[in-house]
């Protein structure tokens, strides 16, 4: 998508240990009208599929995953990241290590939430190492719901995640996909889509 792509040329800021920082537009402060337009490439990219539901984790996804919901007309659901993990049986749960606090966190989603009846898109704000989404799946998958594919709006390229779960077969749509990004000099080169 052309106009992410150039809001992050002009706002975004390369950080060191492969980081790209886009608190202006996306993490902090949010471009509600941006986030629009990116549902509604993703209600295109995504029409042939059968989706009653988004899928996203706290806290960075969720904003997003709500605008593009509206224009699926489907409910948000957000995995939840927890201290302890809950045994008592309600929970999907699963670990997530996080690319950026570098940290393993329990994530959980109540049972009531994902039936085996949904048809699950995964919408998430990057997608690194792919650790995130997999975990994403791995509770869809224990739910018996079917992933129906996962759309991002910066994919780094340079990291595997994205390569890895195309070649396990999942659908996944990047508005952006970053092909280098160099901390020195700032510059983001974007892979041609
Ligand atoms: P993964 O699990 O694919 O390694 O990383 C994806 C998650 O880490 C996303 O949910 C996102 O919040 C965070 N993340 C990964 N890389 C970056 C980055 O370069 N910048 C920001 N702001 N978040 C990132």
């Amino acid at each position: 998508m052309k106009s992410l792509e150039e809001r992050i040329r002009k706002d975004g800021i390369v950080k060191s240990g492969n980081v790209l920082k886009v608190d202006s537009f996306l993490n902090h402060q949010m471009d509600v009208e941006l986030f629009n337009e990116m549902g509604k490439e993703f209600k295109r990219l995504f029409a042939d599929r059968p989706i009653n539901k988004i899928l996203t984790i706290e806290a960075s996804g969720i904003g997003i995953a709500c605008i593009v919901a509206q224009h699926f007309q489907v409910p948000v659901v957000f995995a939840k990241k927890t201290q302890s993990i809950n045994i008592d049986g309600e929970v999907y749960s699963t670990k997530i290590e996080s690319f950026t606090h570098k940290r393993v966190y329990d994530v959980i989603v109540s049972r009531k939430y994902i039936q085996p009846t949904d048809h699950v898109l995964i919408i998430d704000d990057f997608l690194a190492n792919g650790c995130a989404v997999r975990g994403l799946i791995d509770m869809i998958q224990s739910a018996g719901a079917t992933v129906e594919g996962v759309g991002i709006a910066i994919e780094k390229g340079q990291q595997p995640g994205g390569r890895m779960l195309r070649e396990d077969g999942i659908r996944v749509e990047s508005l952006a996909i970053i092909e280098s990004m160099d901390d020195e000099t700032g510059t983001i080169l974007f892979r041609e889509q």
